[in-house]
């Protein structure tokens, strides 16, 4: 087995795979899967892992982190290849925890892949499943296991899984597992392993909690930050929810008050959309404006300029007429249909979360936009969550309306049960996640859409948003008597908060 170069300047960092000197079924795995350049997180935390450190790695999913920790991981464990099929040569000696089930099967399928050429085995637990297909392949033996915290206890304490061999122990996305509560899981599980070891950390950011853990669990660790890709993207939290087109407002508001945002853009797809959004919006008592490419300049300069001040809450728009504006640091954006095209997802969230600051960007995914959803994911190279929305019980005026003068159906009687469970039933979607988060499986072919044309820019639109004056009156959303109640936290089915990188080319804003 070669060890790779210990000298870490950057210059010296070795920025292609073939520069490292692979074992060659790991070689030949990545060169199957068309790796050729190593991502920036991959190429600082390959040749520390090798050498065998503890790392501290700030880095994101869809970043390469997976390659990053997995590759140097599989290269020093193939001394202990074995061809046996006696489970005792094939004790766990990785284990790899992540907080949910789509994550766990996620990097599973990833290692399987690095792992291909190798003998070495590998297998994943996580709860939600029945516990004896598990049981057999881990009483077969498996090197590297990838565990949600939860199952793992219940396999440790049922004897099936033995981790007195482990020599390393990946914690990824150390954040969301402290989130989630996962902390008492972890220190038990960490109890069961040898002190001698190597411990890894992933985490999307380095909270005192999380260098408390660290603190705790790692020795001398390298710290490794990745550079932001995407500025942008980075400090946008991002979230998909799954809600059908006629939970939608209803969606809106209720975000909108939990989150007690005082502005936010809506992004529709269609100009006829817009219009009759912004109307039904106005209609439930919030301040709206509609900008599409129908309105004049000087229409479009007033709802602009309204917004600026504060007097408009939100500005339902499409893509076309958004194009030519800069409005910066907008604190929240919807996403109230999906776009075509992925790049106007892009677009559309670059108006919030701008310069550092944190910004909000929500979008609704009905049955039919899952295949859109795909497009992003495969731009953006994240691999999606569309988490399940919980409508609270105290926002019910709208969904009494029943119907409005449009005569679609509005929040009548049983929709939301219906939009709670809308993502069983969706075609194309397979749960493979852990409380309510869905994975899409499948993706259809990409469509061909026509991109829209770029309005033309004025001075007006380069000019800097700026917050409304302090003195502004509340959101209207506050007062409406379509959302009733004391603000609440988040739901318990609304995940935590999920950044989304973009893995190597700094994406436009
Ligand atoms: P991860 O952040 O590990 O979830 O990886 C995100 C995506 O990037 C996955 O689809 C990986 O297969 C892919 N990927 C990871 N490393 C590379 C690389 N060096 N070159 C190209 N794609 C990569």
């Amino acid at each position: 087995m070669t060890d790779l170069t210990t000298d870490l300047t950057p210059e010296t960092l070795p920025m292609a795979f073939a520069q490292l000197q692979l074992a060659a079924p790991l070689a030949r795995a990545v060169a199957e899967m068309g790796y050729e350049s190593m991502t920036p997180i991959q190429a600082q935390a390959i040749p520390v892992v090798l050498q065998g450190h503890d790392v501290m790695g700030a880095a994101q999913t869809g970043t390469g982190k997976t390659a990053a920790f997995a590759l140097p991981l599989l290269q020093r464990l193939l001394k202990h290849e074995s061809a046996s099929t006696s489970p005792a040569r094939h004790p766990v000696r990785a284990l790899v925890l992540l907080p949910t089930r789509e994550l766990a099967d996620q990097v599973a399928q990833a290692i399987k892949s690095y792992a291909k050429y190798t003998q070495l085995r590998s297998a994943v637990v996580f709860g939600g499943m029945d516990m004896k297909p598990q049981t057999i392949e881990l009483k077969k033996g498996v090197e590297i296991l990838v565990a949600t915290p939860g199952r793992l206890l219940d396999h440790i304490e049922a004897k099936n899984a033995v981790l007195n061999q482990v020599e390393y122990v990946v914690l990824d996305e150390a954040d969301r597992m402290l989130d989630i509560g996962f902390l008492p899981d972890l220190q038990r599980i960490l109890s069961y392993l040898p002190k001698q070891r190597t411990t890894l950390l992933f985490s999307a950011t380095f909270s005192p909690e999380i260098k408390r853990l660290a603190g705790s669990y790692l020795q001398d660790p390298i710290t490794i930050e990745v550079a932001r890709s995407n500025a942008t993207a980075s400090t946008v939290e991002q979230h998909f929810y799954s809600v059908g087109d006629d939970d939608k407002r209803h969606a809106l508001h209720q975000i909108l008050k939990q989150r007690g945002m005082k502005q936010a853009f809506v992004f529709v797809n269609s100009k006829l959309g817009c219009a009759r959004l912004a109307r039904s919006l106005e209609r439930e008592g919030l301040k709206t404006t509609a900008l599409h490419g129908d309105k004049s300049q000087d229409e479009r300069l007033k709802a602009l300029d309204s917004f600026k001040k504060g007097e408009v809450d939100l500005l339902v728009c499409t893509d076309v007429a958004a194009r030519g504006l800069d409005i910066k640091d907008v604190p929240a954006v919807f996403n109230f249909d999906v776009p075509f095209n992925a790049e106007d997802y892009i677009h559309r969230i670059g108006r919030t979360g701008r310069a550092g600051a944190a910004g909000l960007a929500v979008t609704f995914v009905s049955k039919s936009d899952v295949r859109l959803v795909g497009e992003i994911e495969k731009l953006t190279k994240t691999k999606i969550d569309i988490e399940a929305i919980e409508f609270e019980e105290d926002v019910p005026d709208i969904r009494k309306q029943g119907r409005i003068n449009d005569g679609r159906r509005m929040y009548a009687e049983g929709a939301q049960d219906d939009s709670r469970h809308n993502q069983h039933r969706a075609g194309g979607m397979r749960d493979v996640a852990h409380e309510g988060q869905f994975a899409r499986q499948d993706r259809a072919p990409r469509r061909d859409f026509t991109r829209p044309t770029p309005a033309s820019r004025d001075p007006f639109f380069d000019k800097p948003y700026e917050a409304a004056p302090e003195t502004a009156s509340a959101p209207s959303w506050e007062a409406s008597t379509a959302v009733r109640g004391a603000a609440r936290s988040i739901s318990a089915n609304i995940k935590p908060k999920r950044r989304v990188a973009a893995l190597f080319k700094a994406i436009e804003a």
